[in-house]
């Protein structure tokens, strides 16, 4: 039988499970720490408009499956909400609120004109078939467009989803609405309007940042040492980008196992190899590695690129990593956070971290309301300027008010958010708009 301890300590683990809860903390603190009024914290705390929908679809079975999905827009005063669209089991109500106000704060703290949206739907996608899988996009597409449109809410890939799955579900958006509207969406195959250098763009941003924290500690990017959590589109691109960058990736895991190789993982030959439809655990030329494993490795830089809720009370104890550079979206608890705190750990967090996505995503909007489209290397070359001016942003505010790089990244973007209530009537008085 579990004691009164055990029980407590474990409601606590429950109650923190929850990235709603643990944005809106992080928000209201902020803003206390800020001085800020807490009119703020009640504008900025919920989404503007959340949409939950049933999509009923017809197995190859023949049977009828009705699946959920939601659309959560934050705020929409900088521009209209933008954000990914996740197919994962555990999407739920909560996290796609939590995850469009992550997506606020990423676009204001990277001055791009936009709002945070993100949507989802509960399933596992590798449990349908390629016919399935396109229906089910394609439905609910139909079932949140009245709220999506280029001008309103721009969705893009996320979690398990692709630039063909954004290929069915703008097509299906075309039809219902009887023109082409390419900007409706971002993460478009390239033939369709969508950008040069989007899908690589998050990784390398994550690569960029690391490379921006390494200075600032006086790291040699050369000869460094990562562990990484993730190997989706996220993970597999940052591993290329501090692989080229002659970082050594030792060890990498995914929700089906790990890999480990102390003189550095071949991660050319690794993408290769997970290119062919195979999963990173049957690598041959590795040893096993478990997710408990990863994050005690003696490693420089370990970089969380999977779901939320890793960086724990449990998992932060051992980690040895100079900086945790935050891939995924809220990988961290609070508890993890304050002990990666006592460890002084250069955290460069999830909404500077991964906002490369979001930024490239801006640029293929751009391009296409122009309907004319940049070369790779001048999409990289912004990038990396929105990127570098982002960090530096978020570092000056760290050394300036002697913050932690999170709570850094936070003031950023509700300084911004809060310039536009501003000036749009609806505070008054406000201080800190300065810088
Ligand atoms: N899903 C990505 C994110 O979490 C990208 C969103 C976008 O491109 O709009 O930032």
């Amino acid at each position: 039988m579990k004691s009164n301890i055990d029980k407590a300590e474990a409601d606590i683990t429950t109650h923190y499970k929850n990235p709603y809860e643990i944005v809106q903390e992080l928000l209201q603190e902020s803003i206390q720490t800020l001085g800020l009024n807490e009119n703020i914290y009640h504008i900025l705390k919920k989404p503007m408009r959340v949409l939950e929908v049933s999509i009923p679809i017809r197995l190859d079975n023949g049977r009828i499956h009705n699946f959920t999905g939601y659309r959560s827009q934050h705020l929409d005063i900088l521009g209209p909400t933008k954000g990914g669209i996740r197919f994962h089991p555990d999407v739920n109500m909560d996290e796609v609120k939590a995850l469009s106000i992550w997506m606020s704060l990423k676009s204001a703290i990277l001055d791009l004109p936009l709002g945070g949206g993100k949507g989802g739907i509960i399933v596992d996608p590798s449990a349908l078939s390629k016919r399935e899988l396109e229906t089910l996009s394609r439905a609910y597409i139909e079932k949140i467009t009245p709220i999506i449109g280029p001008q309103k809410d721009i969705p893009a890939p996320d979690m398990n989803t692709s630039p063909e799955v954004m290929g069915w579900m703008i097509d299906e958006y075309d039809k219902l609405r009887g023109y082409n509207i390419p900007g409706m969406l971002t993460g478009k195959p390239v033939i369709i309007g969508g950008s040069q250098g989007r899908l690589a763009a998050t990784g390398r941003g994550v690569a960029i940042t690391i490379q921006e924290a390494a200075n600032v500690l006086g790291m040699e990017m050369n000869g460094a040492t990562a562990a990484l959590q993730g190997f989706g589109n996220v993970g597999s691109m940052t591993a290329k980008f501090l692989h080229d960058l002659g970082v050594k990736i030792t060890g990498i895991t995914n929700a089906h196992g790990g890999i480990f190789d102390q003189d550095g993982l071949d991660i050319p030959d690794l993408l290769e190899f997970v290119k062919k439809g195979n999963r990173i655990h049957t690598y041959p030329k590795a040893a096993p590695l478990t997710n408990e494993d990863l994050f005690g490795l003696p490693v420089d830089i370990l970089i969380p690129a999977a779901v939320e809720n890793q960086i724990t009370k449990n998992t932060a104890p051992a980690i040895q990593a100079k900086i945790v550079a935050e891939a995924a979206n809220g990988p961290t608890t609070p508890q993890g956070d304050e002990i990666m705190e006592q460890k002084d750990i250069f955290v460069i967090p999830d909404i500077l971290c991964n906002a490369g996505g979001v930024t490239v995503s801006y640029f293929e909007w751009v391009q296409n309301a122009m309907n004319y489209y940049w070369k790779e290397e001048e999409v990289n070359q912004k990038l990396t300027e929105k990127m570098t001016a982002g960090f530096q942003q978020v570092l000056a505010i760290r050394e300036q008010k002697q913050m932690r790089m999170r709570q850094a990244a936070y003031t950023a973007g509700i300084r911004h958010i809060v310039k536009a209530l501003h000036a749009r009537g609806w505070i008054e008085n406000e201080k800190m708009l300065e810088g």
